[in-house]
Order: structure tokens, then C-alpha cells, then sequence
């Protein structure tokens, strides 16, 4: 198959990527067919499963833009300009993101930012969705996808093109790639899981915090963070080990909670008056971390967003490295003229060393939010990045703005860090040397 404008293309899951997907090939004029497991987000309300709102940034906007989408999400999103820390006493600190004040994250609904694609998508005559549809068997040889209707409870064949998994961290389409030869598979959880807490507006209807924040509460082992939403309520997520003696196993009761929260999060406390009936009735969910590969088959098959590299959420890159799939592969279908199996090798071959270098950042950046963000040491280096970057703006661009406020590819983005952060302590040292042999020379 190649060249040909109007391939069939099976999409299985319309959540961010396979509906940021289906609007793109839609627009490049393919046949798309999307099918869902859930019901229809817009006929029978948002079903949650995974957070509430999530952070895009630089990188989903750009993806945004290219389906035309990005001014009516960021009309909705609400900008986030750096980290409200809150220590132990409840005291406040903020650490801008960057020293361009424009340089922000936008927290937007995740539900909301899915009913808009779905709806942008709904637009392209040649684009079709059916829902309450499960994926639960692939043939990659056809290919075809089997579904299970959730209606009727009747599975049926449906035979495409090809077939593209956007079936999210647990993919049907991907499971069904671990039977290829030489299919490289890699899946570690950490031991910390999450659960989703609520901090309602004032009595006044106003924000209880700054909304212009990334709120955390960095304790060391366990933190907790809050994104704000357009309703003035803040989604917290508290990050949190499995077991052990500060952990979701040891605080199950409903008199552990308000003791805990009370010594830890004091501040967060008076603002939360559903704590105790959100913290045991909302769910505890795990952090996965997904590498595998090839994500591709032939012309045939091919996997995108977390069903292709599900990452810890916590340099909050998840869904942007995932839209950046989908402007990868419709660079790769361009470049490559709709051959569909030059194309999807091209698009792994691209992507999959950016991805995996993403994956390691957001374990990192877990561990700095976790144990440092709250240190005097953590605070010294963010403004020295600063003031470098202030200094020297055409050279020096600290790691996070690359990954948040460019489209550096992730990978090019931390060997530039690697090697701005070896010149950066060469220099000091020099610095150092000479201050040293001028003080023993003035002494002499
Ligand atoms: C707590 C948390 C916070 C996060 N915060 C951020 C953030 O701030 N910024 C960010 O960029 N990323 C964030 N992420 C990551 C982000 O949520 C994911 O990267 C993103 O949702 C991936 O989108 P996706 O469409 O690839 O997969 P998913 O969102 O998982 O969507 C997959 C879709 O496929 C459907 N599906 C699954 N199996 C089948 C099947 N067998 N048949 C048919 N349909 C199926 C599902 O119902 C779903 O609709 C966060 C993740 C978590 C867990």
C-alpha cells in the first residue's frame, strides 16, 4: 500500500491522541474510523478514570494549532506561571517557571479538552466514531480489530488499512504486538501510587489559593500537588507510596486522615472541607512507566500517545509528547508520500529516542519535586539558571523551558542541558581558581 489518499484507517481509543489523530488525517483527507471504548463523553457525561485536568504546554499547543484547535482550548485553560511551594508551616514561596513572565503552563479540563476534538473531528465527512465499542482482539496480519459492543455484548471483525492503537498506558492493540518477533517490552511501576482530593472555591465563589500557580507540597518521599480549574476548584493530587509508614495502606481509616493531613499539609487543611469523604472514597491509582518497541508493523499496524510510551506524570508531558506523535507521524506521511510502511518506521525511528528521554525526565523530576523543590540549595540553583539564562539568552536555556517552553526534541534538549550545565561548573571553578590565587597573591 502507498500513495493512495484514502486508505482505511482503524483508530482504537478516541482520547486525546487517537482524537487529535483522527482530526489530523481527517484533515489530510484518510477514511478514519475511531472506536471507543466508553460511551460518547458528550452524550453521557465525562467518565473519569485518569486526572481531572492535566498541564499542556508548548508542544500541545503547537499540535493544537496545526488542527486549528489552539485558541479555544487556551481560552479555557487557566496559565500556571511557576511553583507555589508550601512548607511544612504552611508558608508560601513562589518559583517563576522562567524569567519571560509569558512562559506558563496552562491547566485545562481533561474531559473538556476531549469533547472539543471530538467535536472538531466530527467535522471531516470522512472521519466516523462509534463508542462503547472495546478493541479485544487484533489481527495485524489483515489487519483487523475485533469489538466487543458494550450494548449488545456482540463482538464483531472490522477489517481496515491499517490499524493504529491509541488505546492509552494498557493497549489492547499494543498487547496484541507482543506475540511479533523481536517485540521489545519494558513496564515498571513506581511505588508510589495517586489519588485525586478537591479544594472547592470560597464561600465568596472565588479561588481559595493563587490560581496562576503549580501548587505543591513537597515532603520528602511524598508530596502533594494542586492544578486549578475553570470552576475556581482546585484538583489536588496526592502522590503517595503504596506501603510503608507513610503511605495509602497505612492511612485507611477515617481517624488516620485529618490527623495526618493536619500534621503534614496544615495549610491545605481548613481549604479541603470534603477531605476525609474525598480521601476514602476517591480511588488510589498506579503510575506506570511503558517502553517498547518497534511501535510499528509493516504498513499495517502501529501504535501512538501512551499506548506507545506511557510516562510518570510528572514533568507534566504526558499528552504533549503524545500530540507530538501525531505531528511526527503526519510529517513522516507527508515526507514519505503516504507510504504507509516507509512512514510508520520513519515515525518510530524518529520519536522513540525523544520518548524514552522523556520517560527518564519525569521519573527525575518526580524525585526533585518530591525531595527538593522545598530546599534552600534546589531554590539557589533555580534562580542561578535564571540569572544565566537572563545573562546569556541565546546560549544558555535551563532544561525545564526546553522541555516546557520549546519544541527542542526531548532528547537534543537534555545533551544541550548536559553540556550548558559542564561549561556552567567549568566556568565557576575558573571562577573559583582565580578568586583563590588572587587571594593568596594579595596575602603574599
Ligand atoms: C495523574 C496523571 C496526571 C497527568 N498529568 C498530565 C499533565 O499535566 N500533562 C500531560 O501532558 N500529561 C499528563 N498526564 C499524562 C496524560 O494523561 C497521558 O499522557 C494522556 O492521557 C495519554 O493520552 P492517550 O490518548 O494516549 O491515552 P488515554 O488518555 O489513556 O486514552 C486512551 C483511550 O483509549 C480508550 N481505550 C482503551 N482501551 C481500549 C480498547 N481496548 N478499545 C477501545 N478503546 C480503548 C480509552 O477509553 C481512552 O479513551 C497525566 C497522567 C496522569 C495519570
Amino acid at each position: 500500500m502507498g500513495g493512495g489518499q484514502r486508505e482505511r484507517i482503524i483508530i482504537v481509543g478516541a482520547g486525546l491522541t487517537g482524537a487529535l489523530l483522527a482530526c489530523l488525517l481527517g484533515e489530510a483527507g484518510y477514511d478514519v474510523v475511531v472506536y471507543e471504548r466508553r460511551a460518547d463523553p458528550r452524550k453521557e457525561g465525562i467518565v473519569g478514570g485518569r486526572s481531572i485536568n492535566l498541564a499542556i504546554s508548548v508542544r500541545a499547543i503547537h499540535a493544537l494549532k496545526l488542527a486549528g484547535l489552539d485558541r479555544k482550548v487556551l481560552e479555557d485553560a487557566i496559565a500556571m506561571r511557576g511553583r507555589m511551594i508550601h512548607s511544612p508551616t504552611g508558608q508560601l514561596s513562589f518559583q517563576p517557571y522562567s524569567k519571560n513572565p509569558n512562559d506558563a503552563i496552562n491547566s485545562v479540563s481533561r474531559g473538556a479538552l476531549n469533547v472539543t476534538m471530538l467535536d472538531a473531528a466530527q467535522q471531516y465527512p470522512n472521519v466516523t466514531h462509534h463508542f462503547d465499542q472495546r478493541c479485544v482482539d487484533v489481527d495485524i496480519e489483515t489487519p483487523a480489530v475485533q469489538l466487543l459492543n458494550a450494548q449488545t455484548n456482540q463482538t464483531t471483525w472490522v477489517q481496515g488499512d491499517v490499524v493504529i492503537g491509541a488505546d492509552g498506558a494498557f493497549s489492547a492493540v499494543r498487547e496484541r504486538m507482543h506475540l511479533l518477533d523481536r517485540f521489545d517490552y519494558n513496564q515498571t511501576y513506581l511505588a508510589h501510587g495517586y489519588k485525586e482530593l478537591c479544594i472547592p472555591p470560597t464561600s465568596d465563589g472565588e479561588f481559595a489559593m493563587d490560581p496562576n500557580a503549580l501548587h505543591i507540597w513537597p515532603r520528602g518521599g511524598y508530596m502533594m500537588i494542586a492544578l486549578p480549574n475553570k470552576d475556581r476548584t482546585f484538583t489536588c493530587t496526592l502522590f503517595w507510596p503504596f506501603e510503608g509508614p507513610h503511605s495509602f495502606e497505612a492511612v485507611r481509616q477515617e481517624a488516620d486522615v485529618m490527623p495526618f493531613f493536619k500534621a503534614h499539609f496544615p495549610d491545605a487543611v481548613p481549604l479541603m472541607p470534603m477531605l476525609v469523604e474525598d480521601f476514602l472514597s476517591n480511588p488510589t491509582s498506579s503510575l506506570v512507566t511503558v517502553r517498547c518497541g518497534p511501535w510499528c508493523y509493516q504498513d499495517k499496524v502501529a501504535l501512538i500517545g501512551d499506548a506507545a510510551h506511557a510516562i510518570v506524570p510528572f514533568y507534566g508531558q504526558g499528552i504533549n509528547a503524545g500530540f507530538e506523535d501525531c505531528v511526527s507521524l503526519m510529517e513522516c506521511l507527508k515526507v514519505c508520500r503516504g507510504d504507509w510502511s516507509k512512514a510508520l518506521a520513519t515515525y518510530f525511528d524518529r520519536r522513540k529516542v525523544h520518548t524514552d528521554a522523556i520517560a527518564d525526565l519525569a521519573i527525575s523530576n518526580f524525585l526533585e519535586m518530591r525531595d527538593h523543590a522545598a530546599s534552600k540549595l534546589f531554590r539557589w540553583k533555580k534562580k542561578g539558571e535564571r540569572v544565566v539564562h537572563r545573562l546569556l539568552p541565546q546560549w544558555y536555556l535551563p532544561l525545564y523551558n526546553m522541555v516546557s517552553f520549546s519544541r527542542i526534541p526531548y532528547a537534543q534538549a537534555v545533551q544541550k542541558a548536559k553540556r550548558q550545565d559542564r561549561i556552567v561548573t567549568a566556568m565557576l571553578l575558573m571562577v573559583l581558581f582565580i578568586l583563590l590565587v588572587s587571594l593568596v597573591w594579595w596575602i603574599a
